[in-house]
């Protein structure tokens, strides 16, 4: 349950003065429904109303805040005129102006003969300065309640900027004095204030430089929110390490069989990470594992090798991929080694349907399939297990951290979990969306593969380009021909294919092949066999073939419309050649000229093939919700911190949270109760329910 403390930070927006019923939904779009959502809409700019200049010394266009007396009031000839109050001092005089003036309020604001206070941006008409509708009238006796600095706040149509700073100044006073969360020496070293004051100060603007991400308010207020969350990840993942888990020890007879199989030795990688998987699924704890490589860097070998201890174990494991020519890839591979094991593999997609898939289900929930492969279709609720105790989820981040779950509440909560993900995601989005989760990496590559050579040449030579593909042909060489996303539409793309598909055929006839989103599941297969085969020896496509595809015979990548693809995008699809032993190449095809970002990333891509470094090249040139896509990869969003520009703190974050809860996992020491109440604050409730006396 909520702290009380925090109550007054829960309660409704519409509480806060100037917060009435017509505002109070453009508020909750803007900020949230709430006053700590208020607090936490921090300023974007800052009014200066510091500079005092006399009449005379004014200057045009300024901000100034300037002591007149009042002078004589000039209503209007007509209402289309502006309103004019003459106002002077000892060195000069000014006029203000109105429009749509109502002449009794402003006898009232601005009576004749009475010095006033102004403040306002000052404009030169015709020699004379003036100011329109000043932002602040006041009396001397008011000045104190003058905002000298005042924060300016993103808004939202039809909510005045006036009505956010008056409801932000009425949240302010009401702010509870927390118990310190953090480190006392961290602070310090930092030259942190409390929460409290902290927030206080974020608003109360003293310089442009409170501003900034860097200031030491925000940052405190940024790094609050960045410990709360990996605090959070951290305690699930205690408490599921807490969860009875399988000790699944195999004497390895099977692993044995099937690397007698293999055409290759592993690489050290591999072995690293089976050794780091065979640990964690010997403990007693459930393991959750991410394993991260590179394309290419062989991650389906190490699933079905640890795989395959769960079944000598007696037990049974199940891999999701997330498409159907993925599922069906990944059968295709691993059903021969199975077979040299004697171990039972079935494939399960939405396409398995009727007595078919019902037999598939009698079997699996018998225990007579030892691993099943599919897709989304393993999340059913009718797939039902005799003894799941491995599940193994490939290419992460089309999935989301929902669907995760759900595969492993299949195997009640035992089951072991390995994440794998060919996206390299740089160390601290992991540590945003999986610091829940333990890493493995392959990063290294399989032996013989020599570089991709890869090349950039303009849209205009794409006729010499298709008409060159037949001395690629002629030394036997497989291409895929990249389609440009036109659209977030299969059907636009799949129509720019076919043309390009069309343009091929008419010079290499029945050698093309075409495959795209919007072709039925079968023919697709049929497609991609006949490529794997070499029966089609050009195969025109859109970005389908993007994830895990695998024809290690294919040696030529032609990305049409390069500069319309996002970087990680780039490196996926290059990355479906340079599979086999043979020189390989990727042809860049782009429209020129290219905008800056486009240049930066062809640029990127012709200097590495490292998947680390363009990662975090792609983070620099996108941002990070952009990247992974906050829907699809449930990276939380930050209302504070900016992960792009606060990994350091981020990182930080991440080895205090572990320090925490290595220390007082129960949070039951003074700063333990405070972080607490920390969780609360971000509404991380859930995470303290995995604790004992939560
Ligand atoms: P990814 O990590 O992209 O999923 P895959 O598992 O599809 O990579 O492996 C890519 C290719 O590398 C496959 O053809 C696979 O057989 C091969 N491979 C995997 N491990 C090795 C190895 N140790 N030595 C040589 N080839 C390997
Ligand atoms: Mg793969």
């Amino acid at each position: 349950m909520r702290p009380e403390i925090l109550f007054p930070l829960f309660a409704p927006a519409r509480s806060l003065p100037g917060i009435g019923p017509r505002l109070e939904a453009l508020v909750e779009k803007l900020a949230g429904p709430k006053v700590i959502d208020i607090l936490w809409h921090l300023p974007s700019g800052l009014i200066d109303r510091r500079h005092r200049p006399s009449i005379a010394d004014v200057r045009d266009g300024e901000i100034a805040t300037m002591e007149v007396t009042v002078g004589l009031h000039i209503p209007p000839r007509t209402k289309r005129l502006p309103y004019r109050v003459h106002v002077f001092d000892d060195t000069g005089e000014m006029q203000i102006v109105f429009f749509n003036a109502r002449a009794e309020h402003l006898a009232k604001i601005l009576p004749e003969g009475q010095r006033r206070i102004i403040s306002g941006r000052v404009e030169f008409y015709q020699g004379t300065p003036q100011m329109t509708h000043p932002d602040h009238m006041i009396g001397l006796d008011e000045l104190a309640d003058l905002p000298l600095m005042e924060p300016i706040y993103p808004l939202t149509a039809g909510l005045p900027l006036k009505s956010i700073q008056k409801a932000v100044r009425g949240a302010l006073p009401r702010l509870p004095e927390l118990p310190e969360w953090q480190d006392g020496p961290w602070l310090k070293a930092r030259g942190w204030t409390n929460w409290r004051q902290s927030l206080i100060a974020a608003h109360e603007l003293q310089s442009a430089a409170d501003l900034g991400a860097d200031a030491p308010a925000r940052a405190r207020l940024a790094y609050d929110e960045l410990l709360a969350n990996q605090l959070a990840l951290g305690l699930v993942r205690l408490r599921m390490r807490r969860l009875p888990g399988r000790s699944i020890s195999a004497p390895g007879q099977l692993r044995k069989k099937v690397e007698a199989a293999l055409p290759f030795a592993l690489t050290n990688a591999q072995i690293r990470a089976l050794s780091e998987i065979s640990a964690d699924m010997k403990s007693n704890h459930r393991m959750l594992r991410l394993l991260q490589g590179d394309v290419g860097s062989g991650k389906t070998v190490v699933a079905l090798l640890a795989m395959l201890d769960a079944v000598e174990a007696g037990f049974q494991a199940a891999m999701m991929a997330p498409t159907e020519i993925l599922a069906r890839q990944h059968y295709a591979t691993l059903a021969p080694l199975c077979d040299a094991a004697g171990v039972r593999l079935e494939l399960l997609t939405g396409r398995e349907k009727g007595k078919r898939r019902e037999e598939i289900l009698a079997r699996a929930a018998a225990g007579e399939i030892d691993i099943l492969v599919g897709t989304h279709a393993l999340f059913q609720e009718d797939v039902a297990f005799r003894a799941l105790a491995f599940a193994v989820v490939d290419e992460q981040h089309r999935f989301g951290v929902h669907q995760r779950l759900m595969l492993t509440s299949k195997g009640g909560t035992g089951t072991d979990v390995l994440v794998m993900t060919a996206t390299p995601i740089p160390r601290t989005l992991t540590l945003t969306a999986y610091g829940d989760m333990d890493v493995s990496k392959l990063d290294e590559k399989p032996p013989g593969r020599k570089p991709v050579d890869t090349r950039a040449l303009p849209l205009d030579r794409l006729g010499e380009v298709a008409a060159g593909l037949d001395r690629a042909l002629a030394r036997g060489d497989q291409i895929y021909w990249v389609c440009p996303l036109v659209e977030e539409s299969d059907e636009v793309d799949a129509a720019a294919a076919e043309e390009r598909h069309r343009h091929l055929q008419s010079i290499y006839g029945e050698k093309v092949g075409l495959v795209h989103g919007r072709m039925k599941a079968a023919d697709k297969d049929a497609v991609m066999a006949r490529f794997q085969a070499g029966d089609i020896r050009i195969l025109v496509a859109t970005t389908v073939i993007e994830v895990g595809v695998n024809v290690p015979t294919a040696t030529v990548m032609v990305i049409e419309h390069a500069e319309r693809f996002g970087l990680a995008q780039l490196h996926q699809l290059r990355g479906r050649v340079g599979r086999g032993g043979d020189k390989s190449s990727c042809l860049l095809l782009y429209q020129a000229p290219l905008g800056e970002t486009a240049a930066a990333r062809i640029k990127i891509m012709r200097e590495t093939e490292d998947g680390f470094r363009i990662a975090e090249e792609d983070l620099r040139l996108r941002g990070a919700g952009e990247l992974l896509g906050t829907r699809q990869s449930g990276l939380p969003e930050f209302r504070l911190a900016n992960i792009e520009t606060q990994q350091e703190l981020l990182a930080v974050a991440y080895d205090d949270a572990r320090l925490i809860l290595d220390r007082d996992p129960e949070l039951e020491s003074p700063r333990g109760e405070a972080l607490r109440t920390l969780l609360y604050l971000f509404e991380r409730d859930e995470a303290i329910r995995y604790l004992r006396s939560g």
